[in-house]
């Protein structure tokens, strides 16, 4: 079955090939980005260079998860042309690397936005169409920091992908009984591939930033090293993108509630299996078990 996708962030990285993966399939797929008439002009004429060269339906639309205005006009443009969303991809994400404490409540704020906030705007405007309709999926962009084993100097992207995996888990009870899935795919660390680790952001506080440069010299390159030297040779960006093609390819009601793409194993498999145990049979003791599966 063919259908409508909205994904979020799709200029670069997993969002580019979620959504060339999810166009070879067949559905029709709008890669969400912003700033599509200047600095991501180049991404819009490849997505449409890709939809013509493929004979696929891969369409850009101005989507910044920073402003509800832009979120509200890009997915009114969907509905108004095809009358519905039926898949959202939350994928746009930020990371920034340094000390915590040379951030400025600031940063952490602007992290938290564009990692949280973001898709509260997107499900705040796509969620009405999906429970009037009783179907949809929404598909999460997590991250194994979450609940793996997590270096220092990424503290606030990674306190900012922990609130987004919470609030994905209670969303997930939320819509079970709209008919709405939830799957939440969560990659390891690809230090290569997309613009995650280039693109990453710096504290403001650069004073800061030096007295730890001082107790703790080359942290960020130790760490960034060892995680390239970690992965696996296999460990190419598209098995994220084919997981979630994968996902989105199964039969309403058989998508698995998460799954790790994670070829370092960084132990957040492990745990996540534990904390979603853990959700399932106490969802179980306070009788909403049937919230662990989504309504027909
Ligand atoms: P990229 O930096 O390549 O992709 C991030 C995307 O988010 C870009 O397209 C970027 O657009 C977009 N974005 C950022 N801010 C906004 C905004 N305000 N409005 C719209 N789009 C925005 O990195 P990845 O592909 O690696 O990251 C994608 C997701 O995967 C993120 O959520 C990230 O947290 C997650 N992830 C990545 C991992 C990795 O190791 N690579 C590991 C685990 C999770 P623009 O080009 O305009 O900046």
């Amino acid at each position: 079955m063919s259908n409508v996708i909205v994904i979020t962030g799709a200029s670069s990285g997993f969002g580019a090939l979620t959504a060339r993966a999810l166009a070879d399939a067949g559905h029709t797929v709008y890669a969400g980005m912003r700033e599509t008439a200047d600095r991501n002009a180049p991404r819009v004429r490849e997505a449409a260079a890709y939809s013509e060269e493929h004979g696929v339906d891969l369409r850009a639309v101005e989507l910044d998860v920073s402003s509800q205005a832009s979120v509200d006009a890009a997915v009114a443009a969907v509905e108004a042309g095809h009358g519905r969303v039926d898949v959202l991809v939350h994928n746009a994400g930020h990371m920034v690397t340094g000390p915590a404490e040379a951030f400025t409540p600031e940063q952490l704020a602007e992290l938290y936005d564009v990692n949280v906030l973001s898709t509260q705007r997107v499900n705040r405007a796509v969620l009405p169409g999906m429970r009037r309709r009783g179907e949809g999926l929404v598909l999460w962009v997590s991250s194994s920091s979450v609940k793996g084993g997590t270096p220092p100097y990424l503290a606030p992207y990674f306190a900012a992908k922990a609130g987004m995996d919470s609030l994905a888990v209670s969303y997930a009870a939320e819509l079970a009984r709209w008919g709405v899935e939830t799957s939440i795919v969560v990659p390891g660390s690809f230090t290569s591939g997309t613009d995650h680790f280039a693109h990453s952001g710096h504290p403001a506080d650069t004073a800061v930033e030096a007295e730890y440069g001082e107790r703790y010299p080359g942290l960020v390159e130790q760490v960034a090293g060892k995680l390239a030297a970690l992965a696996p040779e296999n460990a190419d960006v598209s098995l994220v993108s084919d997981e979630i093609a994968r996902i989105v390819a199964l039969p309403r009601g058989e998508r698995p509630h998460r799954v790790h793409i994670d070829p370092v194993d960084d132990g957040s498999e492990e745990v996540s299996g534990v904390a979603d145990r853990v959700r399932g049979e106490f969802l179980g003791r306070v009788g909403l078990d049937d919230l662990l599966t989504v309504r027909s």
